[in-house]
Formats: C-alpha cells, sequence, structure tokens
C-alpha cells in the first residue's frame, strides 16, 4: 500500500476554513495516511513573544488571550466542539502555566514545551475537522516517537530511534485511522519535549516519512509551488515544475523559506519524493523535488537569507603558520556554531554564520564566552546588518561569463564578501540588508526575465 505525508504549514491550518481546505486534500487522495501541522499562523511568534525575558506581566496576559483567540475561533466552527473543548482548554491553561513558570525559571526546556503548544492545539483541532469532513482519524502525540537530542530549541533528530519507535508506535495506527501530528517538536530520552528550530514543520513530515518508508511527502503551503525566487520579492517570479534534490537543498539551505533548509535529507536517504504546493489553490498544481530531472538549467533560482553575522578574525600568527583554522573551527565547534561561508586572506579569515538558523526562540549565536574564547588568540571583529543573496544553478563553477553576468548586474551594490567555486551549485554575495530585496530584483530580472 503507497504511503503519502500530507503536512500543512502555518497559513494553511490559520482557521477552520482554511483547515478544511486541507482536509478536502487529505480526504482526495486515500494514501495520505499522516497529517503533520504547524501551528496555526501567528502563534508561535506569539509563543516566542512569551518566551522573552523583557515581557510585561500585561503583555503576558494580552498574548495569552490572543492565542486562545485564534484557537477558540476554530473550536467555534466544528459541529461538534465539546468532543475537544476540554482537550483545547487543557492546552491553553498549559500555555499559562508554563508561561508563568518563566518569570522565575528561564529554562530553555520549559521554553521549548511552551512553544510546542502551538502545534499540539492544531493537531487536535485538524483532527476534529477531518472527523467532520466523514474522516476516521485521530490525533497523535509526536513526541512518542520524534526522539532527539536535549538541544533545547534545535534539538538534532535520533533517525534510528524514530525509525524504530515510529514503526512500533505510528505505524499500526495508520491502517486504522488517517493520524495527524504535530510538526516542529520532538522529545528527549527523558521525555522533555523539545524543538527542531523554526520552520521545523516541514523537517518533521520528512523524518516521519523516512522512519515510515513513506512513498512521498507532500508539503502544503501558500505559494503554488517553489518559484524561481520569492514571489514576494519579485512579482515576475515562476513556478518551477520540477527540481532535483541538490537544487532545491540549496535553495532551501541559502533562505527559500519555502522549505526547511534539512527537510531534503531524510527525502534523499529513502529516495523519497517530496511535493510542494499550495492550501488555498490545490488545483494550480506545485513542484515535485526528485532524485533526477531532465536537463537541469544553469541558472534556477535567486534565494536571500537575511540576518547574517559576519565574524572577521585576524592574527599575524596566521602567517605562515600551521593550526590557526584548526584551533578557531574546534571554538566555533564548542560553542555549537555552524559555520556558513569563509574566505581568508593571509593574516584574515571572514566566516559569515547564520542568525535566522539559530534556535527557536531566535536567541544570538554569538555569546560573549565566544568571543572572549576567539579573542584570546585573534583580533576579532562582528558586522551585523547583512544578507546572503545566493544564485542557485548546476554547472556555475564551469560555465564561462557567470562572473560578469552576475557582476555587471552588482555594479552598484557593495558586495562584502563573495563565494564561488566550492560548488558547482552556488554563486553567493553578502551585501548590506537594506540592499537584498533590490539586488534580489535585478539579478532574477537579468537572470530570469530574459534581458541580461
Ligand atoms: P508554511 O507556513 O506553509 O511553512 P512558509 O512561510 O514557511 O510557509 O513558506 C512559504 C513562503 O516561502 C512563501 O509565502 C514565500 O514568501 C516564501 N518563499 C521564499 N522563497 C521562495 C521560493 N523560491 N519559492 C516559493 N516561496 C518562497
Ligand atoms: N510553528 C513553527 C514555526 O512557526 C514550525 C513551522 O511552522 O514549521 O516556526
Ligand atoms: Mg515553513
Amino acid at each position: 500500500m503507497s504511503l503519502v505525508v500530507a503536512k500543512f504549514g502555518g497559513t494553511s491550518v490559520a482557521d477552520f476554513n482554511a483547515m478544511s481546505r486541507c482536509a478536502a486534500i487529505v480526504l482526495a487522495n486515500s494514501a495520505t495516511r499522516l497529517v503533520v501541522v504547524s501551528a496555526s499562523s501567528g502563534v508561535t511568534n506569539l509563543l516566542v513573544e512569551l518566551t522573552q525575558a523583557t515581557v510585561t506581566d500585561e503583555r503576558r496576559l494580552q498574548l495569552l488571550k490572543q492565542i486562545a483567540q485564534i484557537q477558540y475561533a476554530i473550536l467555534d466552527k466544528l459541529e461538534r466542539p465539546q468532543d475537544v473543548a476540554a482537550a483545547l482548554d487543557a492546552l491553553l491553561s498549559r500555555i499559562s502555566v508554563l508561561s508563568e513558570s518563566l518569570i522565575l525559571n528561564r529554562s530553555k526546556a520549559i521554553m521549548d514545551e511552551l512553544l510546542s503548544m502551538g502545534e499540539q492545539c492544531s493537531a487536535l483541532l485538524f483532527s476534529a475537522v477531518l472527523r467532520q469532513q466523514g474522516a476516521k482519524s485521530s490525533s497523535f502525540d509526536v513526541r512518542q516517537v520524534m526522539r532527539t537530542d536535549s538541544h533545547f530549541g534545535r534539538a538534532e533528530p535520533q533517525i534510528e530511534d524514530i525509525a524504530a519507535l515510529a514503526r512500533d508506535f505510528l505505524q499500526p495506527l495508520l491502517e486504522r485511522d488517517i493520524v495527524v501530528t504535530q510538526g516542529f517538536i520532538g522529545a528527549d530520552a527523558e521525555g522533555r519535549t523539545t524543538t527542531l528550530g523554526r520552520g521545523g514543520s516541514d523537517y518533521s513530515a520528512a523524518l516521519l516519512a523516512e522512519a515510515l518508508r513513506a512513498d512521498a511527502v507532500e508539503i502544503w503551503t501558500d505559494v503554488a509551488g517553489i518559484y524561481t525566487t520569492d514571489p514576494r520579492l519579485a512579482p515576475n517570479a515562476r513556478p518551477i515544475a520540477e527540481i532535483s534534490f541538490n537544487e532545491a537543498a540549496e535553495m532551501a539551505t541559502f533562505g527559500a523559506k519555502v522549505l526547511h533548509p534539512a527537510t531534503i535529507l531524510p527525502a534523499v536517504r529513502q529516495q523519497i519524493q517530496v511535493f510542494v504546493g499550495s492550501s488555498r489553490e490545490p488545483e494550480k498544481g506545485g513542484t515535485w523535488i526528485r532524485h533526477q530531472v531532465d536537463n537541469p538549467p544553469i541558472y534556477r533560482a535567486v534565494a536571500v537569507r537575511r540576518d547574517q553575522t559576519l565574524l572577521n578574525l585576524h592574527s599575524l600568527q596566521m602567517l605562515h603558520a600551521r593550526g590557526f583554522l584548526a584551533e578557531t573551527f574546534a571554538t566555533l565547534a564548542r560553542h555549537k556554531i555552524s559555520v556558513d561561508l569563509i574566505t581568508t586572506s593571509e593574516v584574515n579569515v571572514s566566516l559569515t554564520l547564520d542568525k535566522t538558523g539559530s534556535d527557536s526562540t531566535g536567541s544570538g549565536l554569538l555569546s560573549e564566552a565566544l568571543l572572549q574564547e576567539l579573542s584570546q588568540h585573534c583580533r576579532v571583529r562582528v558586522e551585523d546588518n547583512l544578507a546572503l543573496v545566493a544564485i542557485i544553478g548546476n554547472r556555475i563553477a564551469s560555465t564561462p561569463g557567470i562572473c560578469r553576468q552576475v557582476f555587471t548586474v552588482l555594479e552598484n551594490h557593495n558586495v562584502r564578501m563573495i563565494c564561488q567555486g566550492a560548488s558547482p551549485h552556488n554563486l553567493c554575495v553578502l551585501v548590506a540588508e537594506s540592499e537584498a530585496a533590490q539586488v534580489v530584483k535585478a539579478l532574477h530580472e537579468n537572470l530570469f526575465e530574459g534581458q541580461a
């Protein structure tokens, strides 16, 4: 029997009508037995605000009220609200209790449990919407199978444990019901709730598909597929019908928010096809991400990742010496910092760090402790408010003329760093955040709209 895992993002489960459209998508394909949902649009942001140390009592009560309003508006539209009302009340009171405990104890574990509540509410409600449309459906607590390490805010899934747990606890349920579960959240070996980082529901769906050896994962969102760039930035962006795992992974890594960067990994490991489409307009079709596609183009897409930090390290010890880079990277690794792009010269090394990929509460990457440790062996300069623009495609490092084309477009912009050559799939430039939208638009016009 074939198995499809369908994931619905925040706007797709924003309210009762949006959930009803998604339920119709699920019911239209009898292979869809597992549904992964995000929190309703806006709820995770409200929960993140509740975790902040600066939140006042008054604001806390406002936030709790706003969350309750979003969830009750869905409950109230159900024909049988009484079936899930008590469970929803319990979840909403838990949010209140957790937010209060944070006043005294700013524990990362409590923060993650608080952040997980949006997905818990929407799984409960979505399953009720499916039942209302005649489906045999139940909600399932993904923490029973989504085993992670204990790195709260950005927990690492434990692939083998997830596969074994999913076979034991989830697989049997799929034969009976359409199971609705939470994206974004997991639990460590001690049963404490963890989260996978912002936008992590896509990743959850792919991990569960891998564990269950599903045939396809569908990512239903608010755009009809993956476009040549973010359609919000360039109105002429075009949807891509078919894209390879490699290209999609590059796009996600370089900021195309439509997919969480890790989503492709499980799909590649199990050769599972991924579909991206719009839950509002499913008839428009979408993008299939496959192992191989015919005639991959040189230019596939432009992506942008904001909130980048540039770390410039200067040390005369680097001159004709060995081991400086090894020492620097070891320090960064100890602080769990993942380095993004690197350029070096004789006495300098520049690294970019991705703040958007930090943890679910959005806390910064560069701690005082790290900066102090680095300063012990070099001079450190930090630049913020940068954005990384990536041109993604194929044979980029081996096709003549690409640099000319790209840099002609960029001639009026200050390019702070360039990375080209390591990967055949991308050329990246670091620019001021304030210029990013303009740079993306100009590149898209010149490389994709036929006026190069
Ligand atoms: P969801 O809540 O469904 O996970 P997201 O907001 O995380 O949705 O992702 C969808 C958004 O990704 C789109 O609304 C769009 O603005 C943005 N996006 C960025 N780059 C692209 C791209 N290349 N193609 C399509 N959408 C993109
Ligand atoms: N609700 C989480 C977030 O807003 C996870 C997700 O939507 O993928 O980041
Ligand atoms: Mg998303």
